[in-house]
C-alpha cells in the first residue's frame, strides 16, 4: 500500500503504510516533504489492537524521527496496528532544521494537552488527541531527547507495572511525577498508559540508535505491558521536586565564577546526571542574591530550598545526599523550563 492523503483535520496529514519511495532516503528528506503536523499508520498482524507512539513535540529532539524513519524504510510488519504522530514539523522544519523546538513566539506544544488548548500549538494538541481518542491505542510512548547530554530515562505520572513494563523497553529509570503540565503523558489519566522516553542527548548517536532499538521491541512484540516480559528491572524515582531560575536571573557555565552571574555551574555539571551527590560536594556558585534566584515546586507548589541546597563562602551544596538529573547546560533551557530535578538518593521525594 502507498501513501494515502486523507485528511480528516486540516491541521494533520496523514500517511498510511508508507512506502520507501514517500519516506525520501533520509529522515531530513523526510522531514523537507513533511508540511504538517503528520499521523503515520502501519497496519499490524493483529489488527484489532493499535499502540501508539509520538515523537518530535519538540523539534529539535530527532530521536524519534530517525528511529522512525528507519524502521518505517526497513518496512517492518509490526505485531499490533501503529499509530505515530509527528507533532512539531512546523519549528523541526525551520532552517537549519532540527534546530528549533517550538516556534519563535509560539508555545511550547508538550505544555498544550489540555484546556483551554491556546493557540495553534493548542489545536494541534487537541486534533492528535482526537486522533487517540478515534483510534484507542493500548498503550502510548512520547519519544524525546534530553537538552543536554547524558543516559536515557522515562518519565510517566504512574508507575504500576504496565507503566514499568512500557519504560523497560528502552531504560531502566523510570521518573514518577504527580506534576501535571499539560504534557501527552498525562494521556495515561485516560486510562492509557503512557510513558515519554527521553533518550539521551538530540546530539548523541547512541540516542538515536536506542529510540530505533526500543521501537522494534515496542512494534514486534506480543506483549508490552506485562512486567514478566520486561526487559530490564525498572528503578523507579518517585516526585522529584523541580528546581527553578528566576526569569530575571543570570546563569554561566565556567569553571570558576566571573562575579557577573547570580548562578555559575561548571561546564560539565551534566556529568552529575543520575548520580548521587553527598553533601561535602559543591555543585557550583551564587552570586549575592544567594539562593533568592531559585525556586523549587514540589507536587505543584513551591517548597523550601533549605532541604535541597545550601550555601557556605558562595558555593552550593547539597542540603543532604541527591539525586539529580535533567541538569542541563543550555542557559535558555535553564531559564524557560528548568535547571535540574531532584530525589533523595534513595529515590524517595524530598518533601
Ligand atoms: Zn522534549
Amino acid at each position: 500500500m502507498d501513501v494515502v492523503a486523507v485528511s480528516t483535520s486540516n491541521l494533520l496529514d496523514y500517511l498510511h503504510d508508507p512506502s520507501p519511495r514517500t519516506l525520501g532516503r533520509s529522515a531530513l528528506e523526510w522531514l523537507d516533504r513533511l508540511r504538517k503536523p503528520t499521523v503515520v499508520h502501519v497496519a499490524g498482524r493483529d489488527r484489532s489492537r493499535t499502540r501508539a507512539m509520538a515523537t518530535l513535540l519538540h523539534g529539535n529532539e530527532p530521536s524519534g524521527l530517525l528511529a522512525l524513519h528507519r524502521w518505517l524504510l526497513e518496512q517492518h510488519t509490526p505485531e499490533v496496528n501503529m499509530l505515530f504522530l509527528l507533532g512539531g514539523v512546523y519549528p523541526a522544519k525551520i532552517p537549519p532544521a532540527l534546530s528549533h523546538r517550538q516556534l519563535p513566539y509560539g508555545l511550547d506544544l508538550n505544555r498544550c494537552f489540555r484546556q483551554p488548548f491556546k493557540g495553534e500549538e493548542g489545536a494541534i494538541a487537541r486534533a492528535l488527541l482526537a486522533e487517540l481518542q478515534r483510534v484507542k491505542p493500548e498503550c502510548l510512548l512520547d519519544v524525546h531527547n534530553t537538552s543536554g547530554t547524558g543516559p536515557a530515562f522515562a518519565v510517566t505520572i504512574t508507575s504500576d507495572a504496565a507503566h514499568q513494563a512500557l519504560a523497560s523497553l528502552f531504560t531502566n529509570r523510570l521518573v514518577m511525577t504527580d506534576l501535571r503540565l499539560g504534557a501527552l503523558m498525562e494521556y495515561s489519566e485516560q486510562e492509557v498508559p503512557t510513558v515519554t522516553i527521553e533518550c539521551g542527548g538530540s546530539q548523541e548517536e547512541q540516542a538515536h540508535q536506542l529510540a530505533y532499538e526500543g521501537l522494534v521491541r515496542y512494534t514486534s512484540r506480543a506483549d508490552v505491558l506485562s512486567q514478566e516480559k520486561a526487559e530490564w528491572d525498572v528503578n523507579v524515582l518517585r516526585n522529584p521536586i523541580r528546581v527553578e531560575l528566576a526569569p530575571e536571573a543570570t546563569i554561566e557555565y565556567r569553571l570558576a565564577p566571573t562575579g557577573q552571574a547570580d548562578l555559575t555551574f561548571p561546564p560539565d555539571i551534566e556529568r552529575r546526571n543520575f548520580g548521587v551527590v553527598s553533601p561535602d560536594e559543591p555543585l557550583g556558585w551564587v552570586g549575592e542574591k544567594g539562593l533568592s534566584i531559585l525556586t523549587a515546586i514540589g507536587h505543584n507548589r513551591a517548597e523550601t530550598m533549605e532541604q535541597i541546597l545550601r550555601v557556605k563562602d558562595g558555593q552550593i551544596y547539597p542540603a543532604q545526599a541527591l539525586k539529580a538529573f535533567m541538569i542541563t547546560t543550555n542557559p535558555v533551557i535553564a531559564k524557560s523550563d528548568c535547571l535540574f530535578y531532584a530525589v533523595k538518593a534513595t529515590g524517595e521525594p524530598i518533601f
